[in-house]
């Protein structure tokens, strides 16, 4: 493995002992753009971890700002373990391109929904056509 596993590997202390879902995020993380890793690595104020339905405070994020302020976390849904891969994989990127565009646009697209799709898809993860 590169450089590049060891440093993003803090990034997933959350996903400690999740597996499956710990090693999806962990592959879109790796291929992700090395300017995108050293975005999230770099940034103290990012963090990615598993919805805890156990602690509703934890659902109660501030979207990120186009500025720059506010929360960078990406908090991800368990089911992200049970559903296809192909979906998992799209479900991550997207919440990772809303972190790395501080939930704004994106060339042609204005809209954070769009431009968050549109990211996902040229860092190879395209929106499959069904959960399963
Ligand atoms: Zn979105």
């Amino acid at each position: 493995m590169s450089d590049d596993s060891v440093l993003l590997d803090p990034l997933l202390d959350a996903f400690a002992a999740m597996d499956p879902l710990r090693a999806r995020v962990r592959t879109v993380l790796l291929s992700l753009p090395q300017e995108v890793q050293l975005d999230f690595i770099e940034d103290p104020r990012f963090c990615i971890r598993p919805l805890n339905r156990l602690n509703a405070t934890e659902t109660l994020l501030a979207l990120p700002a186009p500025d720059g302020t506010g929360s960078r976390c990406v908090v991800l849904k368990k089911r992200l373990a049970s559903c296809s891969e192909a979906f998992a994989f799209y479900i991550i990127a997207h919440e990772l391109a809303h972190a790395f565009l501080r939930n704004g646009s994106w060339q042609q697209f204005s809209d954070p929904e769009d431009a968050a799709d549109a990211l996902a898809a040229s860092w190879g993860f395209q929106k499959p056509a069904s959960w399963f």
